[in-house]
């Protein structure tokens, strides 16, 4: 008889606020789930490593920029795989066997698509991602299309494979959005696996980092920050990164960070509005802000501060296949330490993968699937 497969469901959608004394993930459920068969183009595949998102935990805490997924959904968009089976159609080379992670968003591959024309699915408006949009990579087994495969690098481990998509979205916007020069001063605010991977990349180019974080990132995630050598910080509303910037700041041989109060580089990884209004006042004139983050609602910021500094703000969405091959780069080679920022958690115990990623006690749950 063969194994039940199961997966990790997104069933409800109840509003969820941490510490209401409501369980985290009450909204999900492990469940058995039932194969389809496969359609033109698509492929099964056993899935290695799936690692959880923050979008995955907004999701299951019901947050509303999340209503449109559809219920029940297994969740999961970053994840290793290995090829069961080729369903009808041309496949390319892929093979069964083959271990590889999708992009985790598909364009509509229309001709006429202005973002699919030039092959950025991410900037697609009817982009597919697995997990959402369709079952993704919690599931022991899953069914995607062979479009959206990358073939794993040569020396790259399945369990790196669950961070391409993330290190992806981070090369994205560090490679293509910015241009860091050595010895930059570099702050980024938000300390998850997107703001500590913006720090190691803003590193590799050659920038002095400083990552900021709350009281509660303290023991975990700035801590696992100034272990690979960032300047670290916590900020609240009564002490903001502005004041500590204006006060001074060194680095560890005693140098000050910034110039009057002010860097060149700020990448927003933390989505708090206040955040982002504020971080127009902390980079230089002529400086850069990135924004990888997204808001629960719209941010108010000085505009007229903007035009008198001639600052340049822009956007970074998702990612496409280059930067999977680039982000692949940078763990084989070791540029980006994987090991150093991986919690790993078996199968049966994603629910407890789920709480501690939800409740931010660790720094990148990933969990082994079968
Ligand atoms: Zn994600
Ligand atoms: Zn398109």
């Amino acid at each position: 008889m063969s194994k039940t497969i199961k997966g990790f469901c997104l069933q409800g959608r109840e509003k969820i606020y941490p510490n209401s004394g409501v369980s985290v993930t009450s909204n999900t459920s492990v469940v058995e789930m039932e194969i389809p068969s496969l359609k033109e183009g698509e492929i099964l595949a056993k899935t290695l490593y799936t690692g959880i998102c923050g979008s995955d935990n907004s999701a299951s805490l019901g947050k509303s920029n999340f209503d449109w997924v559809e219920r029940p959904r297994i969740i999961g968009h970053e994840f290793s795989a290995e090829v069961l089976e080729l369903g009808p159609g041309d496949h390319g080379d892929l093979e069964v066997g083959d271990k590889f992670t999708p992009l985790a968003m598909l364009g509509c591959q229309d001709d006429e698509c202005p973002a699919c024309s030039v092959s950025k699915w991410n900037l697609c408006p009817s982009k597919q991602i697995i997990g959402f949009h369709r079952n993704g990579g919690f599931g022991q087994q899953v069914v995607l299309e062979s479009d959206r495969v990358v073939p794993l690098m040569e020396g790259l481990t399945p369990k790196q494979g669950a961070l391409v998509e993330p290190l992806s979205v981070v090369v994205n916007a560090l490679h293509n959005k910015c241009t860091i020069k050595p010895g930059q001063d570099v702050v980024v605010t938000g300390c998850g696996i997107i703001g500590l991977m913006s720090a190691e990349l803003a590193k590799a180019a050659g920038a002095r980092v400083l990552v900021t974080g709350i009281a509660h990132d303290r023991d975990i995630r700035l801590k696992r920050a100034s272990q690979s050598g960032f300047i670290t910080i916590e900020v609240s509303p009564e002490n903001p990164l502005s004041k500590q910037l204006k006060e001074g700041i060194a680095d560890d041989n005693g140098i000050p960070f910034g110039v009057n109060g002010q860097v060149d580089l700020l990448i927003e990884c933390s989505g708090v509005p206040q955040v982002l209004a504020e971080a127009i006042t902390v980079v230089r004139p002529e400086g850069d802000i990135c924004v990888i983050a997204t808001y629960g609602k719209e941010v108010e910021i000085n505009a007229t501060h903007l035009t008198r500094t001639s600052l340049n703000m822009r956007g970074s969405m998702g990612s496409c296949r280059e930067d999977y091959m680039v982000a692949q780069k940078l763990m084989v080679t070791g540029t980006f330490p994987s090991e150093h920022y991986t919690d790993l958690y078996d199968f049966e115990d994603i629910t407890k993968a789920f709480e501690d990623s939800i409740k931010a006690n660790n720094m990148k749950a990933v969990v082994k699937m079968n």
